[in-house]
């Protein structure tokens, strides 16, 4: 049985938020943005634990890559299974780009007015998602009008 295990070119990659499994696939390697920055995963992987920050993960099955936009949460690989637990994620292919757009629009206006009771953290965060949720939609460049 370890034998088979180590042998492996593929391994198993999970998505899972509060409301829904994501993905969960067969899968050749990821790359993930983990709080020290990001992270590449390959099968057979030594286990491993981590943060999550917002940003893109990008993973590749059978030679094609696919982008799901991800917010905080935390990742464990072991046993070629990389279970990836998010607040929230959406498969590029899922994301309402102009939702999106507005998102990012809103969230640059209120860094940029800096009104006295602006919540900069929060604002930078609205800001972050909505950037990456462009960039697994592949629309980072365009604006909303
Ligand atoms: P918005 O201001 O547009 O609501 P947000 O970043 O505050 O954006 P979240 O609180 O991160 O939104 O997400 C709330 C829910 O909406 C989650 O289920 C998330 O997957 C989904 N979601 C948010 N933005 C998008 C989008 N552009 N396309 C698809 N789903 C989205």
């Amino acid at each position: 049985m370890a034998e088979k295990t180590r042998g492996r070119k593929t391994f198993t990659l999970e998505i899972i938020t509060p409301e829904k499994v994501v993905v969960d696939e067969e899968v050749e390697a990821v790359v993930m943005p983990a709080s020290g920055g990001y992270l590449g995963i390959l099968a057979n992987h030594a286990p491993i634990v981590g943060g999550l920050e917002i940003g893109v993960i990008k993973y590749i099955q059978e030679g094609k890559a696919h982008w799901v936009a991800c917010n905080m949460g935390v990742f464990e690989m072991s046993g070629n299974r990389l279970r990836v637990l998010a607040d929230t994620a959406e498969r590029g292919e899922d994301i309402d780009v102009i939702r999106a757009q507005q998102a990012r629009d809103r969230a640059l206006r209120r860094l940029q007015e800096k009104k006295a009771d602006l919540d900069y953290l929060r604002a930078e965060l609205a800001l972050k998602r909505a950037l990456a949720r462009l960039k697994a939609a592949g629309k980072a460049g365009e604006s909303a009008s």
